[in-house]
């Protein structure tokens, strides 16, 4: 561990210390001083946005600045204006009613802030998947505190300082460091602790948090597969999956992770997805629309990845390029698998970059099969003009979210909570779904001078009798 990353553990300590107490001044944050904190976060979005897509590009090597403005800075701002409109319903207490034997009691849920959040955010998107939770604590009026990636530290960097200026440090703050410093941050005695990021790590985060009975949110990966079926259009599917695939090259927790096609269409379906990835990038290598590989470590793994298909005995598929330029820019161009082994890494791990392994199904049955036989994914798409075929498919499948003839954009939908489901993840946010995750429902339950208990109080008579026989109905 660096000298650095041991000050930054010391810190920590000290901030969720200070954002505790500070909290406890404030339990309740009123909802125009929320509505203020949301204005800051859209307000520095806006005011840095060509700083923020710099940091971002340059933590790639690469990052087409169009991905950085619409799936970073626009989608928190959006995210921002639709918390803060839609506030004081969502943080309204909620009069429920009561049965006939526990009148004239009044009950209600309150919808309280839970106090102190821990953010352990990702790479990949490095500055939505830490804000976008932010937006969500913000919201529900908890503090915060912001763990990022190691891998994108330029980002990291420009968030704590752009955070910092806008915020008190015992409200929002931002602690840097590696796997050391996020293992220290999830063993913190959070009010909530919300991950984002792989599986494998997700599983010790769960751990570190279930020692303090600590509430957490998972939001994991996995492979997300796209089935298309016979009758839905084959230059359209193709549009469609190569634009989700190849956006951000792949490093997406929702991209389409493989394609299910019917047997005998993948070479076709192949083909097209590579002609369209040709057309929206000429020449992946120099093409500065098109995002390069995060790490050297994530740059091997996918080419290691192609390379055992390959002798695995599967077929290759990219455009043309300049392998020599490539590599210097850290791009792996946009490829399709045609029938990968079974075991292949590209069929039994989250690929997480342009690679695309396509698989022949006989029968919609198999397809379903295919998908049920394997951990729950996190999404998943199904091409079909059918609407009984699309809904069979949804019926007889489980994943975090799907979307029907599209792809990437369910997440966009403001009102849809976003998450996984068993090894993809647990919880959600976005819009209401975010709001919850940071408030506690306190069930209150208030009677005046007269209370219903008494009806229940030995000496047991004829009352008690009453009230009985009514519940046993
Ligand atoms: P990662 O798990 O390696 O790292 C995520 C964060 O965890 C980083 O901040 C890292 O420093 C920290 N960390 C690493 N080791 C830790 C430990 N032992 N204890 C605590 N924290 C630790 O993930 P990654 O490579 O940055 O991200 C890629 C993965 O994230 C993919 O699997 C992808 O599918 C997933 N992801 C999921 C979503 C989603 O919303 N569900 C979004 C983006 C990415």
């Amino acid at each position: 561990m660096s000298e650095a990353e041991a000050k930054q553990i010391e810190r920590m300590k000290a901030v969720l210390e200070a954002q505790k107490a500070a909290f406890r001044t404030e339990r309740h944050r009123p909802l125009d001083k929320r509505k203020a904190d949301l204005d800051r976060i859209a307000g520095l979005c806006r005011t840095n946005a060509d700083a923020i897509a710099e940091a971002i590009s340059k933590d790639f090597g690469n990052r087409a600045r169009e991905e950085s403005v619409i799936a970073e800075i626009a989608f928190v701002i959006q995210d921002a204006e639709h918390t803060k409109k839609h506030l004081v319903k969502w943080a309204k207490t909620r009069k429920v009613g009561v049965p006939m034997t526990l009148m004239p009691g009044k009950a209600e849920i309150r919808r309280e802030p839970k106090g102190v959040a821990g953010i352990v955010s990702p790479w990949n998107y490095p500055f939505q998947l830490a804000m976008a939770p932010l937006v969500a604590a913000l919201g529900a009026g908890c503090r915060a505190m912001i763990k990022p990636s190691e891998y994108t530290p330029g980002t990291a960097e420009l968030m704590k300082r752009l955070l910092a200026d806008a915020f008190e440090e015992d409200h929002v703050a931002v602690i840097t460091g590696g796997p050391a410093v996020g293992e220290a941050f999830t063993k913190l005695k959070f009010d909530h602790l919300f991950y984002t990021g792989s599986t494998q790590v997700g599983r010790l985060v769960a751990k570190a948090a279930a020692e303090n009975l600590v509430p957490v949110t998972l939001e994991l990966g996995g492979k997300s597969p796209a089935i298309v079926t016979p009758d839905y259009p084959q230059d359209a599917a193709a549009k469609s999956i190569a634009w989700g695939k190849l956006f951000n090259a792949g490093q997406t927790c929702v991209a389409p992770d493989y394609v299910l096609a019917p047997k005998g269409s993948e070479r076709d379906l192949g083909e097209a997805i590579i002609n369209v990835a040709a057309h929206q990038f000429p020449d992946a290598s120099s093409d500065d629309a098109y995002t390069a590989i995060v790490s050297d470590r994530h740059y091997d793994r996918l080419n290691a990845m192609i390379e055992e298909a390959r002798q695995g005995g599967a077929e290759i598929l990219q455009p043309g390029h300049d392998a020599q330029a490539a590599q210097a820019a850290r791009k792996i161009p946009p490829t399709v698998v045609l029938n990968p082994p079974a075991d292949a890494a590209v069929m039994t791990e989250e690929i997480f970059g342009p690679v695309l392994p396509m698989v022949g199904y006989s029968e919609l049955d198999a397809a379903i099969d295919f998908v049920g036989d394997r951990d729950h994914p996190l999404a998943l798409y199904v091409y079909s003009t059918d609407k009984t075929q699309a809904q069979r498919v949804l019926d007889e499948t489980m994943s975090g979210g799907a979307a029907v003839n599209i792809n990437l954009l369910h997440l966009s939908v403001p009102d849809l909570p976003f998450g996984g489901v068993g090894a993809s993840g647990q919880g959600a946010y976005h819009g209401e779904a975010g709001f919850l995750t940071f408030t506690h429902e306190r069930s209150v339950f208030s009677t005046g001078k007269w209370h219903p208990s008494r009806l229940l109080a030995p000496p047991y008579g004829k009352m008690f009798e009453t009230v009985a026989k009514r519940q046993m109905k």
